[in-house]
């Protein structure tokens, strides 16, 4: 007999990737495929970032050096603030899975966050034996700060906020957030607040909804942040958060040394100087954005705003469903997000593309509404 793994791995549904592009040009006979899934870059990967992985890719039978040291220190620079608060992992992942570890008693605390919201929190907390206390989004998807504080008890020691929120694009002022901080430090002393940036960078007033572009670094928050998306990296796996410094070096000391491989190291280095690439992400996702939710707007569709590189909306319902829409763009070629697993069955999230993968999108989604309609 093999060795029998925990009930509570069992219980857990084995993580559904979103279709590859291959698998749907293959099954629908497509010569060319548009995916606008996963919130990846529009403009591909920074070029500096590849000259790098170019140029040290004779290096890689090296370990990386502990602690990615020169990382540490140009993401304390650029963000105004001492290295012991930088923690870096393979994605922020890692992060959220490693400091559950470090801050939570196993089968005795738990975490806290909204409903729905993004999966590797619920997930990774189960895998840790903590349990999950949830609090629904409120109306318009916006966060109920006080039904949040309410759900913490002694035994809390994570709270997560998303801000842009996933799958939402829904950003509450930076003030609420500090509002909310103050609060749970009161309540809840040895919890940690993350506060996870992952899209931060779209914004359009980073000072405005940002406590970390304000240099806000309370005693009891931390902010994700990832290279995964603004930054074009999502393949290498890097994210880093700035973090309280007593958990920072809690992070390090359990963190798996090599988690974060040389190549990553020097391609995220690399593309935190490739400005001119930086700059035209954010112009891309800027015009981009606000195009397709006129676009949208204009097939009756209805559109939420965003602060990220995504937008959420519900096709017209007296013509098509959400799954219908998204089954009928994916036999066009064009790959987007349905948002089942969120328990959002009626909406549907698409990435901001690259000009000409907007323009595919849309061409499809006035045809598929056309025929719907006719
Ligand atoms: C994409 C995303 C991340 C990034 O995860 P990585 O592991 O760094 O790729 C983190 N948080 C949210 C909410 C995201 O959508």
């Amino acid at each position: 007999m093999s060795p029998a793994p925990l009930e509570s791995i069992l219980d857990l549904a084995p993580y559904a990737p979103g279709l590859s592009i291959d698998e749907i040009r293959i099954r629908y006979k497509l010569s060319e495929v548009v995916k606008l899934a996963s919130n990846e870059n529009p403009l591909g990967a920074p070029p500096l970032a590849v000259e790098a992985v170019r140029k040290n890719a004779a290096s890689i039978f090296r370990y990386p050096r502990g602690g990615n040291p020169l990382l540490v220190e140009t993401l304390a620079q650029r963000h105004g603030v001492d290295q012991s608060r930088i923690a870096i992992g393979n994605g922020s992942d890692e992060i959220i899975d490693t400091l559950m570890r470090v801050l939570a008693t196993p089968g005795k605390d738990n975490i806290v966050c909204f409903d729905p919201c993004f999966s590797i929190y619920p997930i990774q907390a189960h895998i840790s034996h903590l349990s999950v206390r949830r609090v629904k989004l409120g109306s318009g998807f916006s966060f109920d700060f006080d039904a949040l504080l309410a759900k913490t008890d002694q035994h809390t020691r994570l709270v997560f906020i998303t801000t842009p929120d996933n799958p939402t694009g829904y950003c509450p002022p930076a003030a609420a957030v500090e509002n909310f901080a103050c609060g749970l430090a009161e309540k809840c002393p040895a919890a940690l607040l993350l506060v996870d940036e992952a899209y931060m960078d779209f914004s359009p007033e980073e000072k405005e909804y940002s406590l970390l572009a304000r240099n806000k670094l309370l005693p009891n928050t931390g902010f994700l942040r990832t290279f995964s998306k603004s930054w074009g990296l999502a393949g290498l796996r890097i994210g880093y958060a700035v973090l309280p410094a007593d958990v920072a070096d809690a992070f390090w000391r359990a963190r798996l040394p090599f988690s974060v491989n040389i190549l990553a190291e020097k391609a995220a280095i690399a593309a935190l100087a490739d400005t001119a690439f930086r700059e035209a992400v954010l112009e891309t996702v800027a015009a981009g954005r606000l195009l397709l939710s006129k676009a949208l707007r204009d097939l009756g569709c209805e559109v939420f705003p965003s602060a990220a590189n995504f937008l959420l909306f519900a096709p017209p319902r007296d013509l098509i469903c959400a799954r219908d829409c998204f089954e009928k763009l994916l036999e066009r070629g064009i790959i987007i997000r349905g948002l089942q697993s969120y328990s959002m069955p009626d909406y549907l999230r698409v990435s901001i593309g690259s000009p000409r993968e907007n323009h595919l999108f849309l061409e499809a989604m006035a045809d598929i509404l056309k025929k719907a309609g006719a």
